[in-house]
């Protein structure tokens, strides 16, 4: 019988650990530019791994999120000449994080050990060796961690570290400048899958399993070619995605300011029955135009964050499935 969780025994165990397979998977939306000289780059890094008998086994799987370009054509490309690479196709663009999670999960039970990251080479493939060192000394997870930031422009830059600042305050555990460049075990994958939230936000969920875990640096170059696939507004929505997913404090601070103003409003109230008694009350014009802005203001922006969470459980609640394979060569 199978072990559970397709674990091996202890033996198996220790030998994945030192001469693992090792998966690589990359998600890849309309990356036609990029492909195969991202795919010539990791070959001649795995040939070098495999030949040096750090792993046993490889293989490099090209996810393609639904791509309207000739992505999953090089894709197949790719295969043919090379089993070495292997394709998934997702049904319809379903996100950054969605296509990474179905190579992570279409990978799972197939490799020791898997390593992600974008397909535009701005994560620098020249680390994967000490993610494996690392991997070998008995992590299980292993954050790759920007070390500076020169390549994202003045606006990108200010707003992921703010960002991750704000994540902090707001108490939920995410790696500062890491994004979802990592390698993971193969039970560490078994404990991601079990995990089965619709709104994801791996790099946070990934803190939550657990387990031995290291941080390996780098620095993080520009994109090879092609553009940036997250525009702004997929940012921002990404950015709330992964605050909302973690956190309830935005609804408490909505609760502090109805108390604090209500409190406010209290102290006016006095204000104005004074000004009423000394027979001022023409006056409180401004005053009372200026609270009504206010108060509108901050109720539509309440309503707007509890409707933000109430709009995740609904998503959460009709539980729809995150992705859909199309096709697989391998
Ligand atoms: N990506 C994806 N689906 C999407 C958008 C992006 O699979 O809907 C992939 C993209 O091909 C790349 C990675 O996610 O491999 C990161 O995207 P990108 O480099 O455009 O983001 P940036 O580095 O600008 O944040
Ligand atoms: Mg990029």
């Amino acid at each position: 019988m199978e072990p559970e969780n397709n674990l091996p025994d202890a033996d198996g165990r220790a030998f994945a650990r030192q001469k693992p397979s090792l998966g690589i998977v990359v998600p890849c939306y309309n990356e036609e530019e990029v492909l195969g000289e991202t795919a010539a780059r990791l070959k001649a890094l795995v040939r070098g791994l495999l030949d040096s008998g750090v792993i046993r086994e490889c293989r490099i799987l090209f996810v393609d999120d639904g791509s309207i370009d000739a992505t999953w054509q090089i894709v197949c490309d790719l295969h043919e000449s090379d089993p070495l690479y292997a394709g998934l196709k997702l049904s319809r663009n379903r996100g950054h994080q969605n296509a990474l999670l179905a190579g992570l999960m279409h990978a799972k039970s197939r490799y020791d050990a898997v390593v992600s990251l974008d397909a535009d080479l701005q994560d620098d493939i020249g680390i994967i060796p000490d993610m494996l060192a690392a991997f070998q000394g008995g992590s299980d997870i292993v954050y790759a961690v920007r070390e500076s930031r020169a390549t994202d422009s003045f606006f990108k830059r200010t707003f992921s570290q703010g960002y991750y600042k704000v994540m902090e305050k707001l108490g939920s555990d995410v790696l500062y400048n890491h994004a979802d460049y990592r390698l993971m075990s193969r039970r560490a994958l078994c404990a991601l899958s079990e995990f089965d939230e619709v709104n994801l936000f791996l790099r946070g969920l990934v803190r939550l399993v657990g387990y031995p875990s290291s941080v390996v640096y780098y620095k993080r170059a520009e994109r090879y070619a092609g553009e940036s696939k997250y525009p702004l507004g997929k940012m921002l929505s990404f950015a709330f995605e992964g605050i909302s997913s973690f956190s309830t404090k935005p609804l408490k601070f909505v609760t502090i300011a109805g108390g604090g103003v209500s409190v406010l409003s209290l102290v006016l109230f006095v204000y104005f029955i004074v000004q009423y008694a000394l027979g001022n009350t023409v006056a409180g014009w401004s005053s009372l135009i200026v609270s009504v802005w206010f108060l509108g203001g901050l109720m539509l922006l309440s309503l707007g964050i509890v409707g933000q969470y109430v709009g995740k459980i609904y998503l959460e609640v009709k539980h729809r499935p995150r992705y859909i394979v199309e096709d697989v060569v391998e």
